[in-house]
């Protein structure tokens, strides 16, 4: 039944199989709020706080946006982007950004990671900011787009620092942030490290998420689900170097965020999407979903992602529908709101030429 259906698939054209990805109404769980930000946006505010930053034009800053290299990236994120948020109110234009992204790539749920360090060093205060964040939640729901966030530490910043960020995220207790994510360079420290925060955010009913297995092999993702009892692990991909651990995520059914794009930037477990093990992990019976880490950094969009994946021949259309229905149930949403987003998919599934394909 499945071999038919692929073939069925195959046989139909790129173009009907883009408009049915737009089509459907998505989640995305690996997003950051900084990675969607526009060219425009960051113009705006080199503007509006009369910006030193080397750019004279906006053609020039467009040219910035266009990484080629892991460098480039980390030089954009940190000294241009990071740089230009100086007052809460700058936040707006990231919920803007996130309205056009979302919009763009009919995605109706996501959860998104907001990294609070570096905008407090900017001399932002945290709950100003929260408040900023979940009246940008309020309006987009005003839109029919449902966001949750996800207060990301990163392993530069060190531990006592991701314990404060825990500690006013706990204090402020918006109803918006559902988790805590381990995030930054994964060479900057061991995610074991990072225990106490992890439990003193579980027993205070947060969710736990970590990216592991980006950058360093497969004992940082043991180190995530043995020693932090992560839920969710951010890309992952290492595991391919460990059969062992593959069965085990497997069998705990940890969903994986991979971020095909993001991966081929960062070089170090796959150069070209033919060479990502986005497929074995799919064949080892894993918990497969497809995200963008930092769309408009990486110049690609959601629905870009699952194309790329289809045009290289690496999933047929009915696996890519399984692979966004995973995408849903791996949310941290209620159980009944995970079903009725599947049941809205599968309903434009079902409505469109692909509905013999739609998976159980
Ligand atoms: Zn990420």
């Amino acid at each position: 039944m499945k071999k038919r259906a692929s073939r069925a698939a195959a046989t139909r054209d790129t173009a009907g199989v883009r408009s049915l990805i737009a089509s459907l109404p998505k989640t995305e769980i690996h997003l950051h709020i900084e990675g969607l930000v526009s060219v425009d946006s960051i113009w705006s505010l080199i503007g509006k706080h009369k910006l030193d930053l080397g750019i004279k034009s906006k053609d020039e800053l467009r040219q910035r946006f266009h990484v080629t290299s892991l460098n480039e990236f980390i030089d954009l994120f940190i000294n241009i982007i990071q740089a230009c948020f100086l007052t809460e109110d700058d936040l707006t234009y990231l919920v803007e950004d996130a309205r056009t992204y979302l919009t763009r790539n009919n995605i109706r749920y996501a959860e998104i990671f907001f990294a609070p360090t570096k905008l407090i060093k900017n001399g932002l205060d945290f709950d100003r900011m929260v408040e900023r964040l979940d009246q940008g939640a309020e309006e987009l729901r005003a839109d029919g787009l449902e966001v949750r966030y996800i207060v990301d530490v990163s392993r530069g910043f060190g531990v006592e620092n991701a314990m404060r960020n825990l500690d006013l995220t706990l204090a402020n207790g918006s109803s918006n942030i559902i988790g805590l994510g381990l995030g930054g360079a994964e060479q900057a420290g061991p995610a074991r490290d990072y225990q106490p925060v992890f439990e003193k955010a579980m027993a205070a009913g947060l969710k736990v998420v970590a990216h592991a297995g980006e950058d360093v092999g497969p004992e940082s993702i043991w180190d995530t689900i043995e020693i932090l009892g992560a839920q969710r692990i951010g890309h992952g991909i290492s595991a391919i170097e460990d059969q062992k651990l593959m069965t085990e995520l497997a069998r705990r059914a940890v969903p994986l965020e991979i971020c095909p794009t993001s991966n081929l930037f960062t070089r170090k477990y796959a150069r070209t999407l033919e060479e990502h093990p986005i497929r074995a992990f799919y064949d080892h019976g894993m918990y497969v979903t497809v995200n963008t880490d930092d769309p408009t950094l990486f110049g690609v969009d959601l629905d870009d992602e699952y194309m790329r994946l289809y045009e290289a021949g690496i999933f047929s259309v009915p696996e890519l529908l399984q692979i966004m229905k995973n995408g849903v149930f791996a949310t941290f949403l209620p159980e009944q709101r995970k079903a009725e987003l599947w049941n809205a998919i599968a309903a434009a599934v079902s409505g469109s030429p692909f509905a013999d394909v739609l998976p159980a």
